[in-house]
């Protein structure tokens, strides 16, 4: 235990590194995820936005290839040439205008496309018309280097494209394209078709391509030629480029496309790898929690069991605990203290154990067979002996109850036993001396009885020594002797000696030291131990005494001497109350009867009428050594209910109400009835 408290913080530490390490872990796998997805949708765009350019890179290369061959149909006479080329022009927006010319490079013919006079500022319009034309011509030595390569190649040439003006800062980018016209292989002339670059996105690029996206031809180093769409400058921009290598002219076409805001979701994959993680790491809590829980059970366990086992540890009470067959499962340390073996020694041991005297082995044997065919021990426990390793004997009191487990099944039986020879021992010193006690009381009673006693004898020697004399009288005077009269003198000297010899023993009696034992008594029997000292006593003080209801009584199972010992000082007391009492009205009541409450005591009752006893004193009245008599000793109503209430019965004192007047007090005590029961009662009269 000691080392587990010792390594605990270090392993708590470390618990909390390792936590401390896995959830930045998880936090860097979702970063990374996150980071990751979003290089990947970003990378997503950037290749959409480079095909969206190779597709309007292609759609402006197949337009274009597909006006040479509409511009190839024309017909080239000059009745027809200007209808041809006004229907191309319709049809071809991004055509601003053709030019028909000779193979000198002189114009025949020229049309303009319709839709430039559409437009709202004509007049703007019309004057970058004239500007193109201008242009073209001022040009001309650069168009028909055009027109010359397009010979050469016998196909369509592109001239670099450049800025025309229509003023108010507006303008167009426009590039011219030369074809040579060839009719049965010989040389007619040209045709110039002037594109603007910004018709050619128009027009040109497939809608699904232009939709979302920034169209824009630029210069190889990224100069903006011209634009179409809406440029959204929030958020994030991608950016895909394609050469478009056209004869004579190379052009770059740039698809921009944006994402308004940087998501936090950039797509269904980073959501989904963050709902993961946070899946991850709300069961990461949560088993954190439950370990958490865990391990204060777990400390609260390790608690309650160390208190338990401290408990156990410093118990004097041993524990054992017995199998459903007997073998010992568990002994504490308090139990191998007591019988002198180690665990080791009793663990799994069976009967006969060794802790068993083998002169009570068959006794214990059958005690064990019964407990184990499931038969309850009693509640207040029994006595036992047990023997020491070394051989000593000792009792013990065994408590016994069954062993239930969590299921509520019984899976054995726990004892716990106590050490109670000391308490015998105790028990036994305490017997002595009360016996002691005792034997010193009646050898008081009787000091103080010792003047009762020479009164008592007095008599019967009187009347020995008076028919001694009589007689020796007799034998000195008389010449006959009267021998009726001698033998009556001497029958009359027998029987006062007897009388006196009675009155003695009665003193003898009482006064013996008697061994102590219980046994069944009648207490008519009780009485008839006692009542000589009582007489004597009552006689003194001319106190009539009456006992009633005593033949008939059942047997109490009574220390004869004790219970003898408490008649006598409760009718002492009775007696000596009365001194103050009219003579007449002095009279000792003795009772006994059954309790129809409690069929198994019988009710003693000691009744004088004498002066009661008074508040004060009445709480006092069995401390010992308490008394209000001059020569009173006080012990005798203290030891009356410690002999009363060692037989299991109690001592009470109440006003006597039996009289004409309540005058007086009576004692009442009960005794235990004797196993055999007798029923008869009869009331008998002093
Ligand atoms: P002792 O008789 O030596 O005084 P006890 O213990 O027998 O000692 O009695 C204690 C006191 O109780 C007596 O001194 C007396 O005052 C009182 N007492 C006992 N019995 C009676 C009684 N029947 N009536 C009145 N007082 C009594």
């Amino acid at each position: 235990m000691r080392s587990l408290l010792a390594i605990w913080p270090r392993w708590l530490a470390r618990r909390h590194t390792l936590w401390l390490a896995l959830v930045l872990l998880v936090a860097a796998l979702l970063v990374t995820l996150i980071w990751l997805a979003g290089r990947y949708e970003a990378e997503q765009m950037i290749s959409n936005a480079e095909r969206d350019a190779s597709d309007a890179a292609s759609d402006v290369r197949a337009g274009l290839t597909r006006n040479v061959q509409s511009l190839q149909a024309l017909r080239t006479t000059l009745g027809q040439w200007p209808q041809d080329a006004q229907d191309v022009l319709r049809s071809r927006r991004e055509i601003r205008r053709l030019e028909w010319r000779g193979s000198d490079f002189e114009k025949i013919a020229s049309a303009s496309s319709p839709y430039q006079l559409d437009t709202p500022a004509a007049e703007a319009a019309s004057a970058a018309r004239s500007a193109e034309l201008a242009l073209i011509d001022g040009a001309s030595g650069e168009l028909q280097q055009v027109c010359k390569r397009a010979l050469r190649l016998s196909g369509p040439s592109y001239a670099p494209s450049h800025f025309s003006p229509v003023g108010a800062g507006l303008g167009h980018e426009l590039m011219e394209m030369c074809l040579p016209l060839l009719q049965a292989g010989k040389h007619q002339g040209y045709l110039v078709a002037v594109y603007s670059l910004q018709g050619l996105l128009i027009e040109l690029v497939n809608p699904a391509v232009r939709r979302g996206h920034e169209l824009a031809f630029t210069e190889p180093d990224g100069t903006r030629l011209a634009i179409y769409g809406q440029a959204q400058r929030t958020g994030r921009m991608f950016s895909g480029q394609q050469l478009l290598d056209l004869p004579g002219n190379t052009l770059v076409i740039r698809v921009d496309s944006w994402r308004s805001k940087p998501d936090l979701f950039p797509n269904v994959l980073t959501a989904l790898v963050t709902f993961m993680s946070i899946a991850l790491i709300a069961v990461l809590v949560l088993l954190g929690r439950d370990i958490v829980r865990r391990l204060r059970a777990e400390r609260e366990l390790g608690e309650a069991l160390a208190f338990r086992k401290a408990m156990e540890d410093s118990l004097v009470t041993g524990l054992r605990a017995r199998d459903m067959q007997g073998r010992i499962s568990y002994v504490n340390p308090a139990f191998c203290n007591l019988t002198g073996f180690g665990a080791h020694e009793l663990l799994g041991q069976q009967a006969p154990m060794p802790y068993w005297p083998p002169e009570l082995m068959d006794e214990y044997q059958q005690r064990q067979a019964i407990r184990l065919s499931g038969h309850l021990p009693a509640r207040e426990g029994y006595e036992s002996v047990f023997m020491h390793k070394d051989g000593s004997r000792f009792s013990v009191l065994v408590f016994e109850a069954p062993l239930i487990d969590a299921q509520g099944l019984q899976t054995g039986w726990m004892s716990a036993i106590l050490d109670i020879s000391e308490q015998r021992r105790m028990e036994e010193l305490s017997r002595a001396s009360q016996e002691r006690v005792q034997a010193s009381a009646r050898l008081a009673t009787m000091g103080e009885m010792a003047s009762l006693l020479s009164h008592e004898l007095n008599q019967p020697l009187a009347a020995i020594s008076s028919f001694a004399t009589g007689t020796v009288n007799m034998l000195e005077n008389a010449s006959h002797l009267p021998k009726e009269d001698v033998s009556h003198a001497l029958a009359r000297i027998a029987e006062q000696a007897e009388r006196a010899g009675k009155v003695i023993k009665s003193v003898h009696d009482f006064v013996r030291r008697r061994e102590s034992k219980h046994e069944d008594v009648a207490p008519k029997a009780l009485f008839d131990a006692v009542m000589p000292l009582v007489q004597l006593q009552a006689r003194k003080l001319h106190v009539r005494v009456q006992l009633a209801d005593l033949d008939g009584q059942p047997d109490v199972r009574v220390d004869r001497t004790m219970v003898e010992q408490v008649l006598l000082n409760l009718a002492r007391n009775a007696i000596q109350a009365m001194h103050a009492t009219p003579r007449s009205q002095r009279l000792l009541h003795i009772r006994v009867r059954k309790l129809s409450a409690s069929p198994k005591w019988l009710e003693f009752s000691v009744a004088d009428r004498g002066q009661g006893i008074e508040e004060e004193i009445a709480k006092q009245l069995f401390t010992p050594f308490f008394s209000t008599k001059a020569d009173g000793m006080g012990l005798g109503l203290s030891l009356c209910r410690t002999v009363v209430e060692q037989h299991g019965g109690f001592l009470r004192f109440e006003p006597n109400h039996s009289g004409v007047s309540p005058r007086g007090t009576v004692f009442v005590f009960t005794l235990p009835v004797a196993f055999t029961d007798v029923n008869a009662a009869t009331v008998v009269a002093d």
